[in-house]
C-alpha cells in the first residue's frame, strides 16, 4: 500500500526485538552505490519527510534520526538502517566518509542530497547534514528479564516527546533496565524524542503495554512498585530500594490514576518548598532514579 504523502518506498516491516549483538557488515559483494538527489519532489525525499508524522511511522515501522552520531550509534548497536542521506559539503569529513563506507558495506541506501532537501526532510532551517531512516525496535513485554533487571521505569500516559527522550537518556545513564510505556503515550520514535535521547534510544529497551497488561506483568514477576505522586506520604529518600523494582511515573497533566496508585508498594514524593505545583516529569524521574540507584553508582 502506498503512503498518502510519498511513494510508499518504505514498506511496513515487522518491529524487531532489541538486537543482542551488532549486525555484521555484509560481504563486499553487496556494496551499493551512492545516488544523488536534489529534487524536492523526489519520492524518497517525500517518504523521508513523511516519517515526521506518527501515522507514517506506525505504518512503516521506521523513524528519522538526525545527525552523524545517531546513525553511527545505530550501526554500533546493530539497528537496521534503511537510508543514509548526507549533504555534499560534508562528504569528505573523515567521520562522515566512514559512516558512508559502513552504510554501503551494509547494503544501506545511501543518497547525497542538497541542503534544501535536508531542510525539507527535517522541516528545519538549519538541518543536520546527515539524516538516516532506521527501523523501529520494541521489546515485547514478556521478553523483559525481570530477574536480571535493576530498575524498570514505567511511564503512564506520557505525552511530551522531549520528556520521553530525556527520560530514556537518563535511564541509560543511571543503568536502569528499560522503559515500559503504559497506555496511550507519545511515540518514542518521534523526531523530538529521538533527538532528546542523544543516542540512548539505541541502548534502552522499550516496551509498550496496556494498563491491564502492565499490572499483570508486575504482579506475575512480583516486582515491588514505587509510584511517584504529589499526594505521596513517603519522602523519596527514605525507602531502602530493592532491585529489581519498578519506578512508576504519572503523566504530565493528571498524575498517576487511582488504579496504579493502589498497585504501588509505596507512594513516594519529592519535597518541594517553593511556589511550583510540581516538578517536570523528566526531572522528577531523574531525581528519583538517582536516589533509587545511589548506593550502586560510583564514579
Ligand atoms: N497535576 C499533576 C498531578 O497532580 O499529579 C502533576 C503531574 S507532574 C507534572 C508529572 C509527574 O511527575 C507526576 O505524575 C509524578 O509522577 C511526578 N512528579 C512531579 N513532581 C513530583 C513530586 N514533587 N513528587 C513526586 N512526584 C512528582
Amino acid at each position: 500500500m502506498n503512503s498518502p504523502r510519498g511513494s510508499g518506498l518504505y514498506r511496513r516491516s515487522k518491529h524487531h526485538a532489541v538486537p543482542s549483538r551488532p549486525a555484521e557488515a555484509p560481504p563486499a559483494a553487496d556494496v551499493g552505490q551512492v545516488r544523488q538527489i536534489s529534487s524536492l519532489t523526489n519520492d524518497l525525499v517525500k517518504d523521508m519527510r513523511g516519517l515526521q508524522a506518527k501515522k507514517e511511522r506506525a505504518e512503516t515501522g521506521l523513524f528519522l534520526a538526525e545527525g552523524l552520531k545517531l546513525v553511527t550509534d545505530a550501526f554500533v548497536a546493530g539497528w537496521s538502517v534503511k537510508t543514509l542521506a548526507y549533504a555534499e559539503k560534508v562528504r569528505s569529513q573523515p567521520m562522515v566518509a566512514k559512516a558512508i563506507a559502513e552504510a554501503l558495506a551494509r547494503g544501506v541506501d545511501v543518497v547525497e542530497v542538497s541542503e534544501a532537501v535536508l531542510e525539507k526532510i527535517s522541516r528545519r532551517d538549519n538541518p543536520q547534514m546527515v539524516v538516516s531512516v532506521i527501523e523501529q525496535c520494541y521489546q515485547p513485554l514478556e521478553a523483559i528479564d525481570a530477574d536480571k533487571a535493576t530498575v524498570i521505569v514505567a511511564l503512564e500516559g506520557i505525552k511530551d516527546p522531549g520528556n520521553l527522550g530525556t527520560i530514556i537518556r537518563t535511564v541509560d545513564s543511571v543503568g536502569a533496565s528499560g522503559v515500559i510505556l503504559v497506555g496511550e503515550t507519545t511515540d518514542p520514535f518521534a523526531i523530538e524524542a529521538v533527538r532528546a535521547t542523544m543516542g540512548s534510544i539505541f541502548h534502552v529497551p522499550i516496551a509498550r503495554a496496556s494498563l491491564d497488561d502492565f499490572l499483570a506483568f508486575a504482579r506475575a514477576k512480583r516486582l515491588p512498585m514505587f509510584g511517584t505522586h504529589l499526594a505521596g506520604a513517603v519522602d523519596y529518600r527514605t525507602p531502602d530500594y530493592p532491585e529489581p523494582a519498578v519506578l512508576l511515573m504519572g503523566n504530565e497533566q493528571s498524575g498517576l490514576p487511582p488504579r496504579l496508585v493502589e498497585a504501588c508498594t509505596q507512594v513516594i514524593k519529592i519535597p518541594m518548598v517553593g511556589e511550583a505545583d510540581s516538578l517536570n516529569l523528566a526531572i522528577a524521574t531523574g531525581v528519583t532514579l538517582y536516589e533509587m540507584r545511589r548506593k550502586r553508582l560510583t564514579l
